[in-house]
């Protein structure tokens, strides 16, 4: 199964896509873990990337598709199926995308567009606590780890990401909704979308995804 998650910031495409991995073997590949990895071994790319980041801005369209397009061409995305979580979140990004799947010959078995108020989104992103190893997610209240500030798979001290913080996250709200959202009409208009409502606990969330794709 090829799967995309579009969504908001803090809606769950991590949480959700971690579900996915685990219960259906697929691959996640998140945008945004991509970038964070260049950032902490200070690439160069990385380098320009963190400056958006910081921002809440979009890395431009042009080094997102290159460095999607690069991991999209890997042996392991053709093997396992993969979930695409926080890419394409522009209508120029998912145009390339349907472009390299095409030349690589593999189609889309759908897009999941998972919606939510942004006020719950601003207090889902206030919580927020990840494993710097390996990407966990947590919430200080919904979904604390065992122990206090630690990650349950290996106990590496949990970390709040930079932009996670109100004025950046309210940033990243208003380019979701002005450059992500038409990305969610494209694939309506292809007959290719599943809507969800991300304002359920986690489980249900993932029910109803499993639930309305096709096949
Ligand atoms: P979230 O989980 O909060 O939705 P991500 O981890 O997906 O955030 O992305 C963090 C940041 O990385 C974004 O705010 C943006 O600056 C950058 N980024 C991630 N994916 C893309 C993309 N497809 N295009 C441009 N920038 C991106
Ligand atoms: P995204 O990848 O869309 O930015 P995450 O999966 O990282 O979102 O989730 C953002 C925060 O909200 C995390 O702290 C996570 O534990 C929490 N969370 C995720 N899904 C839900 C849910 N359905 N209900 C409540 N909290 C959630």
């Amino acid at each position: 199964m090829r799967l995309i998650l579009i969504g908001p910031p803090g809606v769950g495409k991590g949480t959700q896509a971690a579900l996915l991995q685990e219960r259906l073997g697929l691959l996640p590949i998140s945008s945004g873990d991509i970038f964070r990895a260049e950032i902490r071994e200070q690439t160069p790319l990385g380098v320009m990337a963190k400056s958006y980041i910081d921002q809440g801005l979009l890395v431009p369209d042009d080094v997102t598709i290159g460095m999607m397009q690069g991991r999209l061409s890997r042996n392991d995305v053709r093997e396992k199926g993969f979930i695409l979580d926080g890419f394409p979140r522009t209508v120029a990004q998912a145009e390339a995308l349907d472009g390299v799947l095409a030349h690589l010959g593999l189609g889309l078995s759908g897009v999941v567009a998972i919606e939510v108020d942004d006020e719950i989104v601003v207090s889902r992103l206030g919580g927020r606590r990840i494993c710097p190893n390996g990407g966990e997610i947590y919430h200080i209240l919904t979904n604390p780890p065992r122990v206090e500030g630690h990650c349950d798979v290996c106990g590496t001290p949990l970390m709040t990401r930079p932009d996670d913080n109100e004025s950046t996250i309210r940033e990243r709200l208003k380019v979701y909704h002005n450059s992500t959202r038409p990305v969610i009409d494209f694939y309506q208009a292809h007959d290719q979308l599943v809507r969800v409502d991300g304002s359920q606990e986690p489980e249900q969330v993932y029910e109803q995804i499993v639930t309305e794709l096709p096949g």
